[in-house]
């Protein structure tokens, strides 16, 4: 854990520059749009450790996969999300001197992330040779309203000497991946050009055929006056740039505003790139980067007056539910249902930014209560569109009917890496199962069943039916080599969180085709006939999930996390000496593998899901037993917890796992996040405080709330979207109030109190219950 970063509500905060933070800083002060994204490089050259990254979303590489020994069932590549054409580079020379942070004296560093605004600020001041100072302020941003558009304001003031101060700003498409498996470069040129003011660079990947072009323009002022420009032009391969030096007086201040237009194959034909581009980046230009920047200011007014979280009384939480809000809406804007939400967003190259289950489990419910139900629709709606994939993927394995979604994807195939932890991994099915019943029980939209969802969770059942078998000497339905959510273990038996989801989404099936069958009869007989769907299948699945076997300790009232789970030595966390964690840093993977040390939530994953279907002791029974032995080493592990403390009255605990998952990034818990924020697990935090401490559900159509407001807060609010109608809820220790803020009526119930809130009405409850 570092704690580097100053408390502003509104912002965060580095002042001082400190090499050893910068790659964690490149990942936490990332800008994104939803449709490209940028870590936080430094537009100037800077030749200590850093990692470059500017991603398109959606456009990635096959790397084939790199293994010792090769498997049958090993995916042909893992897809990475691409490091893409920099377009943020300038190259600034003072009296013939390179600016490279890593070179020169830094004073008065500060970096900042206006999350309020939605753009990137830093200013410092370097000490050059000869004790010259020179006074840099930048700001940038990609523009959420011009979703191509990327612009920078940098500003240059020599403060105690008159020279000649160099600039070059460029593009280069000759970048790399650090992830690539065979250290292979994945870009090719296309073409590339300078002209007056502008210059242009289009690439493709080797394979896929993405093409991306970027040009830029730009224009300079000195003292606030547009200097005429004479630019050297120079292109190399996968390079252009231009150069021009500008003569300048102490106290003088040189801005060169840069402006750039990405635009990917993936919207446009090839012959479309180069016009669309040049036409966005010249309005950019003429709008001019003042207005530019108006604009995003507003387009982030509108995004926090719809999903704004405010907590009184507590500055560190309260940036960082922002911070987490912020970085959401920088990754997704879900008008795209080819694209989705990788584990690091655009802020790093781990995990490849591919889809896992990340999505489903974690991501869905944010979308579904901030954003229209449109956005969490596309979300299963891109699950549907793989469905095909996800049978194919189920042959390969050598199932012969139904589908398993792959664990990471990109275009529905399994693509991962770490396929031997991962491949086992089929609870995904149910995560995916289990987000098509969220998005129609907090909808209500039923209709999408019969449409989509249906068929997607008839393969999942067919899938489980045959993935498990009936037990001869058990006589009962086992599931053997299985990884569960918990990753600290691998090939276990019986593991109760997916023995458990898969008899849920058994069940889940059959009552949403039992609901077809009397509310949509025509739509139920096509699909039926249309899936081949026998009696002596739904048969099968009743069977399995009446004759399910379930590892549980009768003596201690748990379920087992597998069979055998007590044959392990256990001892809780706190017992384990400091210097051992986090144990995936410091241990043999062996040594983790036998250890009793849970990774992230996994029986009690399960008592968060089916929430409903557990009463309170067995969830406290279960949670006293396992929270102990989890390490929480990862980022998914601390929001599930801090819900279920919230729900068990554990304050302190849930407050402890809230600040957990809330700054993780910001604080560094894991000692990881110089790879890439964790993005999914932002909608844990969300969670964290609107389904903890809120105590939001959905039951028979009613918002349920049952808020509790941890002792460090004075207060909290947050809106929700349910059913078209638009709610502040504001919690404070005593009293809860709950304001309808459109024209439709929500059904509520409050700590137990159930009633409709009119259009602009107000509810006001004395008591909140614990
Ligand atoms: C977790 C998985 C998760 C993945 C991507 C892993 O560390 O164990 O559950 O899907 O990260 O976030």
């Amino acid at each position: 854990m570092n704690q580097y970063l100053r408390i502003d509500e509104w912002a965060i905060v580095e002042e001082g520059f400190d090499a050893h933070t910068h790659e964690l800083s490149e990942s936490i002060f990332s800008i994104g749009n939803g449709y490209m994204g940028q870590r936080a490089n430094f537009e100037e050259a800077y030749s200590g450790s850093s990692l470059s990254g500017s991603y398109m979303a959606g456009v990635y590489y096959p790397d084939k996969t790199r293994v010792g020994w090769w498997k049958n069932g090993y995916p042909d590549y893992f897809a990475k999300v691409l490091n893409s054409t920099n377009w943020i580079g300038i190259g600034v020379e003072i009296d013939g001197v390179p600016l490279d942070l890593h070179k020169v004296k830094v004073h008065d560093f500060v970096r900042t992330l206006h999350m309020k605004e939605g753009y990137l600020s830093r200013r410092f001041t370097a000490t050059l040779e000869e004790g010259k100072e020179v006074e840099i302020d930048a700001i940038r941003f990609v523009s959420k309203k011009r979703q191509e558009i990327g612009a920078i304001r940098y500003s240059i003031k020599p403060l105690n000497f008159s020279g000649s101060i160099r600039l070059t700003p460029y593009l280069d498409g000759d970048v790399v991946n650090k992830d690539s498996n065979y250290d292979e470069k994945f870009w090719l040129e296309v073409s590339r050009g300078t002209n007056d003011t502008s210059a242009h660079l289009t690439v493709k990947t080797k394979k896929l055929d993405f093409h991306v072009t970027s040009v830029m323009e730009y224009c300079v002022t000195k003292n606030g006056q547009v200097l005429p420009i004479e630019p050297e032009r120079n292109e190399r391969e996968k390079f252009v740039s231009h150069t021009f030096s500008v003569d300048t007086a102490a106290g003088e201040e040189l801005v060169l505003y840069k402006y750039a237009a990405n635009v990917t194959s993936r919207n446009y034909g090839l012959g479309q790139l180069l016009p669309t581009a040049e036409k966005l980046v010249q309005e950019a230009k003429t709008a001019g980067f003042a207005s530019l920047l108006q604009e995003q200011t507003d387009a982030w007014a509108d995004v926090w007056k719809e999903g704004d979280i405010v907590i009184e009384g507590d500055p560190s939480a309260q940036q960082a539910i922002r911070f987490n809000i912020f970085q959401l809406n920088q990754t997704y804007s879900g008008e795209d249902d080819r694209l989705n939400i990788g584990p690091k967003g655009f802020t790093g190259e781990k995990y490849g930014g591919s889809t896992y289950w990340d999505t489903e489990a974690y991501c869905v419910p944010f979308y579904l209560s901030t954003h229209d139900p449109s956005i969490s629709r596309n979300l299963l709606i891109y699950r549907y569109k793989h469905l095909e994939k996800a049978k194919e993927n189920a042959r390969k394995l050598g199932f012969t009917k139904g589908a398993l979604y792959p664990m990471v994807t990109m275009n529905g195939e399994e693509c991962h890496n770490e396929w031997e932890i991962t491949f086992e991994e089929i609870h995904r099915n149910g995560a995916i199962a289990h987000a098509i019943f969220n998005y129609v029980n907090y909808t209500g939209d039923k209709a999408y069943l019969g449409q989509y969802g249906l068929e997607v969770l008839v393969e999942i059942s067919r899938f489980w039916e045959e993935r498990v078998h009936l037990s001869a000497m058990k006589d009962k339905y086992v599931m053997l080599g299985v990884t569960g959510p918990n990753e600290y273990e691998n090939n276990v038996n019986n593991n109760w969180y997916t023995n458990r989801i898969a008899v849920w989404t058994l069940e889940y099936t059959l009552e949403s085709l039992n609901y077809l069958s009397t509310e949509e009869p025509d739509r139920y007989r096509e699909l039926t006939e249309r899936l081949r769907l026998t009696e002596e299948e739904t048969g099968k699945w009743k069977d399995i999930i009446d004759r399910m076997y379930y590892p549980t300790d009768e003596e201690r009232g748990i379920f087992l996390q597998q069979d055998g789970f007590l044959d392990k030595e256990i001892i809780p966390v706190r017992e384990l000496a400091a210097e051992n964690l986090p144990i995936n840093q410091k241990w043999s993977w062996d040594r983790i593998l036998r250890s009793c040390y849970i990774k992230q939530a996994d029986v009690l994953q399960g008592l968060y899901f089916l929430s409903d279907r557990y009463d309170r002791e067995t969830k406290k029974r279960n949670f006293d037993f396992y929270e102990p032995l989890t390490v929480h080493e990862s980022s998914l592990s601390p929001c599930v917890h801090a819900i279920l403390a919230c729900e068990l009255g554990y304050q302190e605990k849930a407050y402890e796992m809230y600040l957990r998952t809330a700054r993780l990034d910001l604080d560094n818990y894991n000692n990881d996040t110089e790879d890439g924020c964790h993005i999914t697990s932002m909608a844990g935090t969300w969670m964290a405080v609107v389904h903890g401490f809120g105590g939001l559900r959905v039951t028979n159509g009613r918002l349920v709330l049952n808020p509790v407001v941890p002792a460090q807060w004075s207060a909290f609010s947050f809106r929700v979207v349910f059913r078209g109608a638009r709610l502040k809820v504001t919690a404070k220790a005593d009293a809860i109030e709950i304001v309808n803020e459109t024209d439709i009526p929500a059904d509520l119930s409050v700590c137990g109190n159930e009633g409709t809130l009119e259009p602009h009405g107000t509810w006001k409850q004395e008591r909140v219950l614990v």
